[in-house]
Order: structure tokens, then C-alpha cells, then sequence
């Protein structure tokens, strides 16, 4: 087994837990070669109360939500899918994971047209740390804005966490890599500011947020809408249905980049020009400081968003 992974050995594929080395599919899978899956990431955090999925209803219902477009049938109910997942989590110990449930035409023939192909359900868990580096969370991210563009959703729908779609994300992500940045900034196809290549985008300016609205071509993210609720109870004013130009990314008081995997993560740095004073600004570490309370359950507010295993 890979060493990516960690201490775990289980994986539930299709009804039944499986040796993490016998989770195989054949290689003329119809998702492998035409991106025809979709998938969800999802946290547990370790809490006082055990371990705790953070608002694993909301990733459910993405995940049912991300199969409509593709006439894709899960056939398995939401019941079965928390089931499931809690074991791999208690009975391989994890106190805290990430958990990638994906759903995708099996094998049965290779037309585009998935026809019979069954659809295949697997659901593995594994320890992991943060995503974009250990200071990430502290000093912020050097970013640049990507010379590939976001496609929009009247090409492929981008409410949807289709595998498929990661190709723009893995291109934007290594470009970015390549000339020494850690993460992209992704523009959707008008030339407007959509999201990162995993993770969304938050702009502060005079102590209002503003962060793209969903017909800019990004994913709905679950942090993204758990940051509005956030900084809303927190008494900013939030425009979750902006237009961020380019531009205004350089003239931005402070940026960060919200996701399952990046939490809150901020930006320091776009194409070589520094945001704000070139540290993480007082905004994004107020919502980054109640967000780590919140899914590290310091404070009792927002039980609802967690699922104790
Ligand atoms: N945009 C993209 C393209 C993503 O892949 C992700 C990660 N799922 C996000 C935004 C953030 O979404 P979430 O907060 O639901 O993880």
C-alpha cells in the first residue's frame, strides 16, 4: 500500500469492506476515461466528543446533488453512506481524517453514452494534516492568478464536484507550482475572479467581505457558506454575490482562500504584489480564529453542523 495514506486498511466499495489493497476496478472503467464521477471531500475533526464529521449533511447532499446532471443513480441511501463511513472511521481508530466518498460509471462498455455501466460507490477515510503547508494557515500563501481560465457552467456544470473537472484545477495548480507559487487563482471565462483550483476566494475591503457569486463559475463550497454564516454572526456585512475583478485583487485589504482542505488559509501574496501589509490581516485572522473553535468544538455554538461518530 502507498505511504500517502497513513495507518488504515479498510475501504467500502459497493456495499462491503474491502483490504485497502483488493479497492481495484477494471482499467476500461467508463469514469477513468471520460472523467464521469463525482466525489466529495470531508473532514472529521478530533473533538472531546470523539471524533466529529463537520457537516457531513451539506457534503451529502452535494453528493447526491453533483449525480443529477450525469443521470448517474447512487444506489445507496444517505443512511447507508453515514453508516459506512462512521465504521471505516471507529473501527480503523481515526480520531481525525479526511473522507472522499466518489460515485462513477463502472465497466460495461466504452461509448461515451455510459449505457449499462453500473454505477460503482466507494467511501475511503485516511489521517490528514493541512493542506497547503504547515504556515500556511499562520503567514499565508503566495499565489498567482493562472493563465488558464475556468470554464464556464454552460459547458460543464461547475455546481457539480465532477472528477473530470479537477483536469483545470490540476493545471492551474501546477502552473502555479512551476514558477514557485503554492497555490492559483483561477478566472472564470469573463476575465472576473472565480475560486481556487480547490478552494474558494474571499476579498476584504473596508471591513466588508465579498467573495464571488455562484454564477461566477465556482463550486459551492460547504467552507465558503459556513465562512458567510461565520462572519455574519461576527457582524460583518458579506456580498456573497460579487464580481471581483483581477484588479482588485491587488488593491484588497486582505484575502484568503476558504475549502474542506485549506480551512482558512490566507493570502498574502498575488503574483509577486502583496495584499494588504503582506501578512495575514485582522479580518481573516478573526473568521480563521473562530473557525478552528468552532470545528475544534472550543465553544458549544454550531453543534448542528457536526456529526459526533
Ligand atoms: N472550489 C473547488 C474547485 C474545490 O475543489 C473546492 C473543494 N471541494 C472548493 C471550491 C471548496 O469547497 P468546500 O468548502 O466544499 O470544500
Amino acid at each position: 500500500m502507498s505511504d500517502a495514506f497513513g495507518d488504515v486498511d479498510t475501504i467500502w466499495m459497493d456495499g462491503e469492506f474491502v483490504d485497502w489493497d483488493d479497492a481495484q476496478i477494471h482499467v476500461l472503467t467508463h469514469g477513468l476515461h471520460y472523467g464521469t464521477g463525482i466525489f466529495e471531500g470531508v473532514r472529521c475533526y478530533d473533538t472531546e466528543n470523539g471524533p466529529a464529521i463537520f457537516r457531513w449533511e451539506e457534503h451529502l447532499d452535494r453528493f447526491y446533488e453533483s449525480a443529477k446532471p450525469y443521470d448517474m443513480e447512487i444506489g445507496f441511501s444517505r443512511e447507508e453512506l453515514t453508516e459506512a463511513t462512521e465504521t471505516l472511521i471507529r473501527e480503523q481508530n481515526l480520531d481525525s481524517c479526511y473522507i472522499r466518498p466518489i460515485a462513477f460509471y463502472g465497466y460495461d462498455s466504452l461509448g461515451v453514452s455510459p449505457g449499462d455501466c453500473p454505477t460503482e460507490v466507494a467511501i475511503a477515510c485516511w489521517p490528514w494534516g493541512t493542506y497547503l503547508g504547515e504556515d500556511a494557515l499562520e503567514n499565508g500563501v503566495e499565489v498567482m492568478v493562472s493563465s488558464w481560465r475556468k470554464h464556464a457552467s454552460s459547458q460543464i456544470p461547475t455546481n457539480a464536484k465532477t472528477t473530470g473537472l479537477y483536469v483545470n484545477s490540476m493545471l492551474a495548480g501546477e502552473e502555479a507550482r512551476r514558477n514557485g507559487f503554492v497555490e492559483a487563482i483561477v478566472l472564470n471565462k469573463e476575465g472576473d475572479v472565480a475560486e481556487g483550483p480547490g478552494e474558494n476566494l474571499f476579498l476584504v475591503r473596508d471591513d466588508e467581505l465579498y467573495t464571488p457569486g455562484l454564477s461566477e463559475s465556482i463550486l459551492d463550497g460547504i467552507t465558503r457558506q459556513t465562512v458567510i454564516d461565520i462572519a455574519e454572526d461576527l457582524g460583518y456585512t458579506v456580498h456573497d454575490d460579487a464580481t471581483i475583478s483581477r484588479g482588485e485583487l491587488n488593491t484588497a485589504d486582505e484575502l484568503f482562500f476558504t475549502g474542506t482542505a485549506a480551512e482558512v488559509t490566507p493570502i498574502r501574496k498575488v503574483d509577486n504584489v502583496e495584499i494588504g501589509s503582506g501578512t495575514r490581516g485582522p479580518v481573516t485572522e478573526e473568521i480563521q480564529q473562530e473557525f478552528f473553535d468552532i470545528v475544534e468544538r472550543r465553544t458549544d455554538k454550531y453543534d448542528e453542523w457536526f456529526d459526533y461518530v
